[in-house]
């Protein structure tokens, strides 16, 4: 399938935003998008970049109601010299059709999606910030189009991909934040859909957050759902917590989303000789390790933040500080590791990087 490419007039195109230093995160887009349809029979067709435009749906589009839903988040990184890189982008590509699998939505090829990446980033690379530790972000997302009411699985939906600069996560350097232990909530089921990035995940997850965000906390640690006994994860991060010599994480057991942040948390420990149990962990365990000093440090990852340090956690009426409140040398290492190989500063032993230009 042939990418075609229309490109937007230039009396068409946005300013790019003068001062990087106020980017943010979600509000700025680019000139284009991509975009692609699929039928039932007929099959995915048009692939398309385009200039960025609102879409045009029937008030019943099935998304709008059921929320068949699913998306991704991934970021392109500009090098020193001017090269791009993407990071790990086939593991977005292939996480995105397990979320559809799940969501009985049609996936798409692997091929087409890398090259429309790619394209996309090439065609607005005037947008990719230049500051150290920005990036251009991209949300690939897909959506049930079928103008139909009755819950069954859409036979339309549209696929397209929008990138947007962002700023650096910690433009002033580390900042630990506080987290929210929720045992009246919970963000995922066995059997439900709490691996795939879907949009439904997300809304079901806002109400804790609020409670959270009220009571001076930027995040809500997510306990299983079954006996609010084991961690999960933390907004919409893996979290990590360093006990003693061993840096454990949950297992993928369907409830948690497999974070590309998160397997290279775990490789790139590994190849640091740490010991990385995935396996579950109790809150007792936490706030044993709390009481006898053996947590030494904790940490959420994801694509955002690639780490956030947590530097205290909210249990059961209690506030207890986890490493002093300061970010622990792992985590640092960690993030420093990570960023460079984003950037194209370091060595890439594991072949994550992807030259999308020099
Ligand atoms: C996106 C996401 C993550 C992190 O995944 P990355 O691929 O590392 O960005 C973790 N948990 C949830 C719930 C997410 O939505």
């Amino acid at each position: 399938m042939e990418i075609k490419i229309v490109q937007a007039p230039p009396a068409q195109r946005k300013a790019k935003p003068a001062d990087e230093s106020k980017l943010g995160f979600g509000k700025i887009f680019s000139d284009h998008f991509f975009t692609m349809t699929y039928h039932t029979g007929r099959g995915w067709h048009d692939p398309l970049i385009e200039p960025y435009r609102k879409l045009q749906l029937d008030p019943t589009a099935m998304c709008l109601h059921y929320a068949q839903e699913i998306f991704e988040g991934m970021k392109a990184y500009r090098g020193k010299g001017g090269a791009l890189f993407l990071f790990r982008p086939l593991e977005n590509i292939r996480r995105m059709n397990v979320s559809a699998e799940r969501l009985c939505m049609p996936r798409i090829d692997e091929e087409v999606f890398l090259e429309a990446l790619k394209k996309l980033v090439i065609l607005d690379r005037e947008w990719i910030p230049h500051g150290s530790g920005t990036s251009l972000y991209i949300r690939p997302t897909m959506i049930a189009t079928e103008a139909a009411l009755g819950v069954h699985p859409s036979d339309e939906y549209l696929f397209f991909i929008i990138a947007g600069p962002v700023g650096a996560y910690y433009p002033e350097g580390f900042g630990p934040t506080k987290i929210f232990v929720t045992e009246e909530f919970s963000r995922a089921v066995p059997g439900g859909t709490g691996y795939c990035k879907a949009g439904g995940n997300y809304a079901a997850s806002l109400y804790a957050g609020q409670i959270a965000k009220g009571m001076g906390y930027t995040q809500v640690l997510w306990l299983d759902a079954a006996e609010r006994k084991y961690v999960e994860e933390v907004g919409t991060s893996n979290m990590f917590f360093l006990i003693g010599d061993e840096l454990i994480t949950a297992p993928l057991q369907g409830t948690i989303l497999p974070g590309v942040t998160r397997d290279s948390v775990i490789q790139l420990a590994r190849s640091w000789g740490v010991t990385v149990p995935e396996r579950r962990l109790a809150m007792d365990e936490v706030m044993a390790a709390i009481a006898d000093g053996t947590l030494r440090e904790a940490f959420a990852s994801g694509t955002a933040a690639v780490v956030s340090p947590v530097g205290q956690i909210y249990y059961r009426g209690n506030e207890y500080p986890i490493a002093g409140g300061k970010t622990g040398n792992l985590t640092e290492r960690l993030y420093n590791e990570i960023l460079q190989i984003q950037y194209g500063e370091k060595d890439d032993p594991f072949g994550w990087r992807v030259k999308v230009a020099d």
